[in-house]
């Protein structure tokens, strides 16, 4: 048995067929590298998880499986969502393995951190983070919106790291860590930093998807960012409740208005008083649907389960002593 870190690197697919034989190459290659540098063991796997394909991604991983020992290959019984796919992965490979990498199928992200990433957790670390550095390589658009989410998020409390996806390392403390989450709406970017440990980042360059099309349509994107924001945070909710407070000032100085207006004569029969009802009823309304929606947010923290700590360690000196 050696002694090297023994790394499994997971791969979502959906509908990959064009990327597949590329990815496994330079995988392979790398991970031929790494452990001539003696950084992973030999037991170390790419662990291709298809996310019910339609195309030929399963017979070209089940192939590929068959030609190197390195390659192993997970198949989802229909398209569970790219969040979901990689979870699966995750949980499935956590007892074989010391560490494991989930990087996309397109190779946007830079591959060759990946030693890095070994290294840190080599010295400790059991989160290792991978960070764009820049993103030229992606539409304006893409920019756009990416950055204006990570920037939404910060704004409503998330704890994300800014411009880190879903390519990062974790070890296998962490992932029984993450195992804890029993959440169905899976955003793994924001329970990551939940599930705590130390951790650190590494720089890359993102490039271009080099064949194949995104799978994250315009369609797709949105309801991730959707899904981000309500699944961790209930400021949206806070926002009616302040907004409710708003339009309860507004009534009472509208009521001072009205008034003044009725009294001074400028006004129609039943003028004010409709005035004042609307004003009025508007701003209880929203105050009640943002306590509503406090409640409302109380249960969905119940219903997640989220564990509500994890240990680290238990220092126990006399038992130790003796
Ligand atoms: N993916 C998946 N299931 C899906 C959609 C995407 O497993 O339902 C995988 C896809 O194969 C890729 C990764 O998720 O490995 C990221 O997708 P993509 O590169 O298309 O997203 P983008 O980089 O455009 O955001
Ligand atoms: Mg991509």
């Amino acid at each position: 048995m050696d002694k090297n870190v023994k790394l499994y690197v997971v791969v979502p697919c959906y509908n990959e067929e064009e990327v597949l034989h590329e990815t496994s190459k330079q995988m392979l290659e790398l991970f031929a590298q790494m452990q001539s540098e003696e950084l992973i063991s030999s037991a170390s796997r790419i662990v291709f998880v298809d996310d019910g394909s339609k195309d030929k991604t399963w017979s070209i991983i089940n192939s590929l499986t068959k030609e190197h020992t390195e390659i192993a290959g997970i198949k989802l019984a229909r398209n569970a969502g790219h969040q979901n796919a990689l979870f699966a992965g995750l949980m499935t490979v956590k007892e074989d393995c010391d560490c494991a990498i989930s990087i996309d199928a397109d190779l946007q992200d830079d591959i060759h951190v990946i030693p890095d990433m070994v290294k840190h957790y080599i010295e400790g670390y059991d989160v290792v983070y991978g960070v764009r550095n820049k993103r030229d390589t992606d539409t304006f658009f893409k920019r756009t919106t990416a950055v204006g989410f990570y920037k939404l998020m910060q704004l409503m409390g998330v704890n994300i790291v800014f411009n880190h996806a879903d390519y990062r390392l974790m070890s296998k403390k962490a992932l029984d860590g993450l195992s804890q989450f029993h959440e169905r709406n899976m955003f793994l970017r924001g329970m990551v930093p939940l599930v705590g440990y130390r951790s650190t980042s590494v720089y890359y360059d993102r490039n271009e998807r080099f064949a194949g099309e995104s799978k994250y349509p315009l369609k797709k994107m949105l309801s991730f960012a959707f899904d981000g924001i309500t699944s961790f945070s209930i400021s949206p909710i806070r926002m009616i409740s302040a907004f409710g407070a708003i339009v309860c000032v507004i009534a009472v100085i509208m009521a001072v208005y009205a008034l003044v207006q009725k009294i001074i004569g400028h006004t129609n029969a039943g003028w004010a008083s409709l005035m004042m009802s609307i004003w009025f009823i508007g701003g209880v309304q929203l105050l009640s649907v943002g306590l509503i929606g406090e409640y409302i947010g109380k249960l969905y923290k119940e219903v997640k389960r989220r564990p509500r700590y994890i240990i680290e360690a238990y220092v126990n000196e006399r038992e130790a002593d003796e």
